[in-house]
């Protein structure tokens, strides 16, 4: 399946931006960064294309709203008018529960009744929608990665990259243990993170007073590295915020 160079494709879509997101060579984890591009797409499609749906407002309705981290996010995208409509309606579910009385003090002290009484239902936990989209992304990401090791190209320019952060690396080995690529994963994987723990070794090496040695970047930036890996946490220039790269799709292309 190796592919010439300039031959078309053969991957898939989503295998074609993982490649590229690996071919940037950033030092953090494609899953993350995939999801994170492609969530911004959603948000972006919610609050300009979407936001009179029938269906997506009632989506949202079901939701009950967004969590939040991702308001957070909604909050830097800054769109006032997809956000006025949306935040409207999720008000206003909110004002009709309360004149329908589902949010009246308790009339049995039974806790089984209190389970299973209708006015009570939607009170509580909501699920936000962008939490729902961001799973789907990552487990068709992860999915996609290791069926995508097969690919004599797609596997090198992974075996060069960091790895997956450690919650996509348990994601993909909770479903993909018998995927053809899940060796490449845990091989890459091993590697990657032995070479981040040298480099955090060397950083905190670097504090004590009587050290003298230079510190390389890839040294001085191991620790926010390392939030990614472990949290999949993601710099402010890789997703929602001002200045973002991986989301546009120009860098991308
Ligand atoms: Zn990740
Ligand atoms: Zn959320």
């Amino acid at each position: 399946m190796n592919e010439r160079p300039g031959a078309k494709s053969s991957l898939g879509r989503t295998a074609d931006e993982l490649k590229r997101i690996l071919q940037q060579g950033q030092p953090l984890c494609s899953v993350c960064l995939f999801a994170h591009a492609a969530l911004l797409r959603y948000v972006e499609s919610l609050f300009y294309e979407r936001v009179n749906d029938v269906g997506t407002r009632a989506e949202l309705r079901k939701s009950g709203g967004f969590c939040r981290f991702h308001a957070q996010a909604i909050s830097n995208h800054a769109d006032a008018l997809g956000s006025a409509i949306i935040l409207e309606d999720l008000i206003k579910q909110v004002v009709r529960g309360i004149e329908k009385g589902k949010f009246v003090a308790e009339t049995s002290s039974n806790p089984l009744l209190r389970l299973f009484d209708d006015r009570r239902n939607d009170v509580y936990t909501p699920v936000c929608v962008i939490c729902l989209k961001e799973k789907e992304l990552e487990e068709l990401a992860v999915h996609t990665l290791c069926q995508a090791l097969v690919n004599v190209d797609f596997k090198e320019r992974f075996e060069r990259s960091s790895g997956l952060c450690i919650p996509h690396f348990r994601l993909a080995a909770r479903h993909h243990r018998e995927s053809p690529g899940w060796t490449i994963v845990v091989a890459a994987e091993e590697k990657a993170l032995r070479d981040l723990a040298r480099r955090l070794d060397e950083l905190a090496k670097s504090y004590d007073y009587r050290s003298t040695k230079d510190l390389e970047p890839d040294a001085v930036r191991s620790w926010r590295e390392a939030l990614n890996i472990t949290s999949s946490w993601l710099p402010d220039d890789s997703g929602f915020g001002a200045g973002s790269s991986v989301g546009s799709k120009s860098e991308n292309d």
